[in-house]
C-alpha cells in the first residue's frame, strides 16, 4: 500500500471556537431557518441520546452546540438531525447521531486530552470531539472529504483540529501519544500502530467484525495488559489500509 499514502497534506484550522453568528449566517445564505435547526437538534439529543441513556453532561452539550446539518450537503439538510447515518459523497457516510454519542461518551475525554480520530468523513464528528478535547489529530484517506471537512471546520473556526491526508492504521506518530483514539470505520482487527500511540491507562474506541457487522468495543491500556469492554453492535463503512481491510 506504502506509495499511495507517500503525499501527506496538513490541514489546519485557522482560529477557535463554534460562533452562534456564523451558524446563523450560513443559515441565512442557504434560506433555511436557524429556530428549526436548533429545534431539531434538541429533539435529536433528547430523544436519541438521553432517552438511550447516553449520560454524560459534556458530550450531550457538545452534541446541542455542533450544527451538524452544515456537515452534509444541502439537499439533505433537513434530515441531519434524523436517527440514521446518511451519504456525505465517495461511498462514505456520516455517522448515526447516537453512535456518535455512544463513541464519544466511551472516550471519557477530559479537557486537557490530545485525541486522535481515524476516518474524518464530514469532520462532525471531529466538531463533537474538538469541543470536548484540548487538540484533535483526525486522518482520512480520500483527500475530497478532507478538504470538504477541513473548510467546515475552519468556517467554524475549530482550530484546535489538524486533519492529515493519508492511512489512519498506521497512526499519527509525530503527536503520539493520545490519551484516546477513536476509530470511525470497521476494521477486521485492533491496528497494532493505533494501541503503540495510546498512552497508559488511555482509550481506544473501535468496531471490530466483518464487513456486515460489528461490535463496538473499548480498549483500555493498562501497562502491559489490555481491558476490552464490548458495548453494542454496529455496521460502519470499511476501514482500508495497511492494518485495515485490503478492499
Ligand atoms: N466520523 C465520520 C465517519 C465517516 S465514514 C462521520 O461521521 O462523518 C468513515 C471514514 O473513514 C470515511 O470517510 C473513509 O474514507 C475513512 N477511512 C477508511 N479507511 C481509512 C484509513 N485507513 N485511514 C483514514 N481514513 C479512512
Amino acid at each position: 500500500m506504502g506509495g499511495q499514502w507517500s503525499e501527506v497534506q496538513i490541514l489546519s484550522p485557522r482560529l477557535l471556537l463554534l460562533e452562534p453568528d456564523r451558524v446563523k449566517e450560513k443559515d441565512k445564505m442557504i434560506g433555511l431557518s436557524i429556530v428549526d435547526f436548533e429545534k431539531a437538534r434538541k429533539r435529536m439529543v433528547e430523544e436519541q441520546l438521553v432517552r438511550r441513556g447516553i449520560q454524560d453532561a459534556r458530550v450531550l452539550a457538545a452534541m446541542t452546540k455542533v450544527p451538524r446539518h452544515l456537515f452534509v450537503e444541502e439537499a439533505l439538510q433537513d434530515r441531519a438531525y434524523d436517527d440514521y447515518p446518511l451519504p456525505i459523497g465517495e461511498n462514505q457516510t456520516i455517522s448515526q447521531p447516537y453512535m456518535v454519542g455512544v463513541m464519544t461518551q466511551a472516550l471519557k475525554i477530559d479537557p486537557e486530552d490530545r485525541i486522535l480520530e481515524i476516518g474524518t468523513g464530514s469532520a462532525y464528528q471531529t466538531a463533537v470531539l474538538a469541543e470536548l478535547a484540548y487538540q484533535v489529530f483526525s486522518i482520512e484517506r480520500i483527500p475530497s472529504l478532507a478538504t470538504k471537512a477541513w473548510k467546515i471546520l475552519d468556517y467554524l473556526r475549530y482550530y484546535n483540529v489538524l486533519i492529515k491526508v493519508g492511512d489512519g492504521t498506521l497512526g499519527w506518530k509525530e503527536h503520539a501519544p493520545y490519551n484516546g483514539i477513536i476509530v470511525t470505520a470497521s476494521a477486521p482487527n485492533l491496528p497494532k500502530p493505533l494501541l503503540e500511540q495510546l498512552v497508559d491507562g488511555g482509550r481506544l474506541v473501535i468496531p471490530i467484525g466483518n464487513k456486515f457487522l460489528q461490535h463496538l468495543k473499548v480498549f483500555t491500556k493498562k501497562g502491559d495488559t489490555l481491558e476490552v469492554h464490548k458495548i453494542c453492535q454496529c455496521t460502519f463503512v470499511k476501514l482500508l489500509g495497511k492494518y485495515g481491510r485490503e478492499t
